[in-house]
Parts: structure tokens; sequence; C-alpha cells
């Protein structure tokens, strides 16, 4: 039976994460799993709600009580939609409230264990890319590759303020950076599933590299892994 390989690509925001996992899923036919997509949704309601992000007890309540999904692109490597509760949010997801609040909910215990068994769900069989903060660390921990992003902060810095003004919010650069260096704070220090390098995972440094070479670089990578792995892969 052909399961195909499981790949996973973790990383600080702005490393580069989402461009590289979306490419590689549609350069293999795989599926595209974004794990943080899932976390903003669930920031989105809570920030809709009011619901006081230091209040655990309730973002659990406002967790069980909230569905989100992925629905699944029609075609292999096209886009996915986010749905909040039957609603598409797939684009209010991005917003500078958003980024501001979600590592405070992703914290939260009850919040992450229901989002992981989503998750692992999702990856059934494999042949997914899988793209977030702990998928290699705790979600598929035994995936076939797995990949820790990096780039320089002031990097990261530039491609989410590049990325925040193409989607027409309004934002000043001395914002992002501090929206990362808080980010990149919570989710390295939180108790439960930490951003950490998970065992085996292939460090990529994108500071000095164009998407396209990044991409490529990774593909070479799970094309040396799908040769391992013989031809049911598919990542050829
Ligand atoms: O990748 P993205 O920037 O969309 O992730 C948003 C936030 O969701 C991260 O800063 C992190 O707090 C949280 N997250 C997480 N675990 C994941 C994916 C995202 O905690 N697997």
């Amino acid at each position: 039976m052909d399961k195909g390989l499981r790949i996973t690509v973790d990383g600080p925001a702005g490393a580069g994460k989402s461009t590289a996992a979306k490419a590689i899923a549609k350069r293999l036919g795989y599926l595209y799993i974004d794990t943080g997509a899932m976390y903003r949704a669930l920031t989105l309601k809570a920030v809709h709600q009011s619901v006081d992000l230091s209040d655990e007890e309730a973002l659990d309540r406002l967790a069980a009580g909230t569905d989100v999904r992925l629905a699944r692109p029609t075609r292999p490597g096209g886009p996915y939609r986010v749905i909040l509760d039957g609603e598409d949010v797939t684009e209010a997801i991005r917003s500078p409230q958003v980024n501001a609040a979600v590592s405070q909910v992703a914290r939260v215990p009850g919040v992450r264990a229901g989002m992981v068994d989503r998750q692992r769900e999702m990856a059934g069989d494999g042949r997914v890319v899988m793209d977030g903060r702990d998928t290699g660390t705790n979600v598929l921990p035994d995936a076939e590759i797995k990949f820790y992003l990096t780039a320089s902060f002031d990097t990261r810095v530039d491609r989410r303020y590049q990325e925040q003004r193409r989607r027409g919010f309004e934002v000043d650069r001395e914002a992002v950076a501090r929206d990362i260096a808080q980010r990149d704070e919570i989710d390295s220090h939180r108790a439960v599933s930490p951003l950490r390098k998970a065992p085996g995972a292939i460090e990529v440094d994108s500071t000095a590299l164009t998407i396209d070479q990044m991409v490529e670089e990774m593909l070479e990578i799970c094309r040396r892994a799908a040769d391992d792995q013989g031809p049911a892969s598919g990542a050829r």
C-alpha cells in the first residue's frame, strides 16, 4: 500500500515555513496542512468574543465549542480554505490583531490537545506536508522527513512586514518586529510543545536563499529520502 512520505516543516515566524511547505506539497502532489491557521481561527473567535486571553479555562471552553477545519483543495497543491464554525475566515485570520494574540491562545494545553488530535487525523496515511511549530516534535514525531527552517531576525521581520503590506494591512516595521519578538518568546518558552528543532530534523537557514533556492534544497532532501523509501513515496 502506497503510504508516501510525511514531511514536517517547523520554525519561527517568518522563516519561510508556509511558502516552502506549500511549494513542496504542490511539487510532490501532497496535501498541505497549515497547523498555524487552526490556532489563528480559534484566536479570531476569541478576539471577536473579547475572551480574556489570560483565562485558560475560558479558552479551553471556547476551543471545546469551536469547529475549525481546513477545507481540502480540489486539486493537489491548490488553495485551501480555513473554515471556522462553518464560516470562511481564510483572509481574516491573517490580521495584525490575530498575529498579536495567537501565541497566547496556542499556549493553552487544552487548546493544543484538541488541535493536535485533528492534525494527526488529517495526516492520515501520509503524502502530507505539515507546517507549524510542533509538527516534527509533537504532532508527527515519526515523520519520514522533518525540516527546521530558520532565518535571521531581520530577514524574518522584513518578510512579515512585506507580507502584511501585500495583504493590505497598515503596519509599521517596528510593530512587526515587536510582534515577532514576542511570538518567538512565547512560542519557545511555553510549557507544552515549545518551539524546538526536533530530533533528526534537518535545519535549513533561508537567510541568504531565495524562495526557489530554499524549495529546491528541500526537494532534493525529499528526493534522497524517497530513494531510501522506494517508489511508493511518489517524491521523485
Ligand atoms: O505559522 P503561523 O504564523 O500562522 O502560526 C501562528 C501561531 O500559532 C504561532 O506563533 C504559534 O503561537 C501558533 N502555532 C503553534 N503550533 C503550531 C502552529 C502554530 O503553537 N503547530
